[in-house]
């Protein structure tokens, strides 16, 4: 017998393939971010290639039938792990890569990159993401170990990656003293790239005193981000995108539940943490440090095979539950993520969280201000 309001069907929930391993080569970061919600960000902790081998070895053919499966190389700073170790790193992936089963992708400051670690993101085909937040005054929370300002060197690796023709993602954090969606927008065009994501800053982790703008702010910004795509259509707003195409669906395919992706992220020792890459290093007994496994003990499938046997797993589909049961967004939002519930409640049964309202929520109250032309410039 359970006493989880989740069980049986909704433990179907959970999808045993994911699109995208989250791998962290190193909890290191040469960056002080204010908002950073990593915990150990200062520690040089590297993952060894018997790790990556580990990972590698057991993808299994059906995880890539619709997609390769994204190695996404994530931080700290994935790129101060140095060369030499990450192209260790990316040896046992070769095959899989070569035959179109994996693709990597590496979120970066850029403030380390230069035409030799352009070499090795072109060979490897990396796809790119950059952090940047706008213009210089934006970026103000970006600094360095020292507190010095970082935006002149991730510009300068913005410009090296496309000299190398590289393209580029920039992902931008949204603050509540930083939400101005239209000087944001032409300033991250200008630097060349053609597709802009918005992270909305939420208490997670390390970051608990986050700035996150209320609904109504966060609804203006979405507002003003629409307004700006429709005369750019060359520059994809990510999370728009994702919104539109959710609302070109048919009726059926709307209203179906979507299975939740394990999502997977892979620290340096091997350890992995479900659901929520903010879980990764954070501690607390209650939940076993969200360690459902580690890659040299067990095969990642076999790890994802019994994810809901983990605590916190069983308790995030209950608040999918709840939300269902209870949200007139759900069918949008799918329940939202699982590491927002627990930084905001301390629980994962939780369902409304300020990231759901701000990601989720406010850009289709900004569509419908849109439609109608409603002001809300108050
Ligand atoms: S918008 Fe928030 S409360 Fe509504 S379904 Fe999504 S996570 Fe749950």
């Amino acid at each position: 017998m359970t006493t989880s309001a989740a069980s049986g069907a909704d433990h179907q929930r959970l999808s045993g393939a994911p699109t995208a391993i989250i791998l962290q080569p190193t909890s290191l970061c040469p960056l002080n971010c204010t908002y950073c919600y990593l915990p150990q960000r200062h520690l040089s902790q590297r993952m060894t290639p018997t790790i990556a081998a580990a990972i590698a070895a057991n993808i299994p053919d059906d995880w890539s039938a619709q997609a390769p499966v994204e190695i996404v190389w994530h931080g700290g700073e994935p790129l101060a792990i140095g060369r030499e170790r990450l192209i260790e790193l990316l040896a046992p992936f070769e095959q899989l890569r070569t035959h179109g089963r994996v693709r990597h992708v590496v979120q970066t400051s850029a403030t380390l990159i230069d035409d030799a670690w352009c070499a090795v993101l072109t060979d490897y085909d990396f796809a790119v993401g950059v952090s940047l937040d706008g213009p210089e005054h934006a970026n103000r929370h970006r600094v360095d170990r020292r507190g010095r300002p970082v935006f002149d060197r991730t510009l300068a690796g913005i410009e090296t990656l496309r000299r190398h023709g590289l393209d580029v993602t920039i992902l931008a954090v949204v603050s509540a003293d930083n939400a101005a969606a239209s000087e944001t927008l032409d300033f991250l065009a200008g630097t060349g790239c053609t597709r802009i994501g918005f992270n909305i800053e939420a208490a997670e982790a390390a970051n608990r005193d986050a700035h996150t703008p209320p609904l109504d702010q966060a609804r203006r910004f979405w507002r003003d981000a629409l307004e700006w795509g429709e005369t750019h259509p060359q520059v994809e707003i990510r999370e728009l995108e994702r919104l539109l195409r959710f609302l070109a669906l048919d009726k059926q395919h709307r209203d179906a539940d979507t299975r939740h992706d394990p999502l997977p992220t892979i620290g340096f020792n091997g350890d992995v943490v479900l659901l929520s890459p903010e879980l990764l290093g954070v501690h607390e007994p209650r939940y076993s440090d969200f360690v459902a496994g580690n890659v040299t003990t067990e095969p990642l499938p076999q790890i994802l095979r019994r994810a809901a046997e983990a605590g916190y797993v069983r308790e995030f589909l209950d608040g999918v539950a709840r939300c269902k049961a209870s949200c007139e967004f759900f069918a949008w939002c799918q329940g939202a993520h699982a590491g927002n519930r627990y930084f905001e409640h301390g629980t994962f049964t939780a369902t409304e969280t300020n990231h759901c309202q701000t990601t989720y929520q406010a850009p289709v109250l900004a569509l419908h201000d849109h439609t109608i032309g409603k002001d809300i410039s108050a």
